[in-house]
């Protein structure tokens, strides 16, 4: 096996696993700090680069760790500006990664796993299962390189969404960490209020991070306003029930203050009726919540077609009239296959032929 292939990735360690390495290595304290600032402030790509460090911790660090390299398979730009990449990674699978354009800066949207095994009939990225998870630094890595793109327009990734390929909540740990590097005063720096995580509803985990005390957003995909429907759209409804979700969600909303949001995907004559529409109002009444209204993309391994642009107005409207805050997502880079696993769908066809 390639030697270079068992060192761990310099993205994976915290700012605290950086301090432990230069202490063991003899290193004075304030070492640490100066390669957590080379990593996340001024995101070189090598050790090599890290002129203030002495020559031999430099060797030390290349002979102890890596930099993750994506390689940019292919990127595509929609004519609103979302730029939409496919990375490859150091074992050949690929994963998306989306910088979209908003009138309030930039966002990032990562992914969290290779594949997915949640089942969502309305997405592309399950389709072909579930291969791996990403570490934290696989993850780290895609925000990092989103910002050396918009490095030379002097802009900033000043948001990001865990909406990519992937279930954040089951691959956990590896997202906690993410999250923690990322709101790091002395790393990026993005402010927790501007990083949202969406979950298909994972339980047990949504009551974990309900108790850790941050300031980062929670999104829930619902889809449905029943336990019967969400079963039939998401398999994993029957994992964990639509009532259990509910009361995850209230307890979040009871710990943390915070409003919670429900992204709807409306699918033509499936979940997009009034009578849908009035159910979900009946259920989320009174709840610290916002619904994200999204209309489906047309994924072809699937019979579902879009709700006509009427209907969705309907459904918005009954949301508001029973007092529900709801909008209606600005669909981004419709042109270039944005939402989710398409991308990597389209090139797994053509490498698997
Ligand atoms: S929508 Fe998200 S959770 Fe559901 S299958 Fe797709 S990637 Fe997985």
């Amino acid at each position: 096996m390639d030697i270079e292939l068992n060192k761990p990735f310099i993205y994976d360690l915290t700012l605290e696993q950086i301090q432990d390495w230069t202490k063991e290595q003899g290193e004075p304290a304030f070492r640490a700090g100066q390669i957590f600032d080379w990593v996340y402030v001024k995101r070189v790509g090598s050790f090599e680069d890290m002129s203030n460090l002495p020559k031999p911790l430099r060797d030390k660090l290349l002979a102890s760790f890596r930099f993750i390299t994506l390689t940019e398979i292919a990127k595509f730009e929609s004519k609103d500006g979302t730029m939409k990449f496919l990375f490859g990674l150091h074992d050949d699978h690929a994963i998306e990664t989306v910088i979209m354009k908003h009138s309030y800066g930039n966002s990032v949207c990562v992914t969290t796993q290779v594949g997915c095994r949640v089942g969502c009939t309305f997405c592309a990225s399950t389709l072909g299962g579930l291969k791996r998870s990403l570490t934290a630094g696989e993850i780290i890595a895609q925000v990092v390189q989103a910002q050396r793109i918009l490095d030379p327009h002097n802009e900033r990734v000043s948001s990001i969404v865990i909406m990519g390929i992937g279930e954040p909540f089951e691959n956990y740990e590896a997202t906690m960490q993410f999250l923690r590097t990322m709101i790091h005063p002395k790393g990026l720096n993005i402010g927790a209020r501007h990083i949202t995580v969406s979950t298909s509803g994972i339980v047990p985990n949504m009551l974990k991070f309900a108790d850790e005390n941050t300031q980062i957003n929670l999104a829930i995909s619902i889809h449905a306003p029943n336990d019967a429907l969400r079963s039939k759209l998401m398999p994993v409804n029957r994992r964990f029930p639509f009532v259990d979700v509910m009361n995850a969600c209230k307890y979040y909303i009871e710990k943390t203050g915070r409003r919670i949001t429900f992204e709807y995907a409306l699918i033509g004559g499936v979940n997009d009726r009034p009578e849908h529409a009035e159910e979900l109002a009946n259920v989320l009444q009174g709840m610290l919540c916002h619904v994200n209204l999204i209309p489906v993309n047309y994924v072809p391994e699937r019979n579902y077609v879009r709700t006509p642009r009427d209907d969705i107005f309907e459904f918005q409207r009954i949301l508001q009239k029973n007092n529900v805050n709801v909008t209606i997502r600005r669909e981004q880079g419709h042109d270039i296959a944005a939402a989710c696993g398409q991308l990597r769908a389209k090139h797994m066809e053509k490498t698997t032929g």
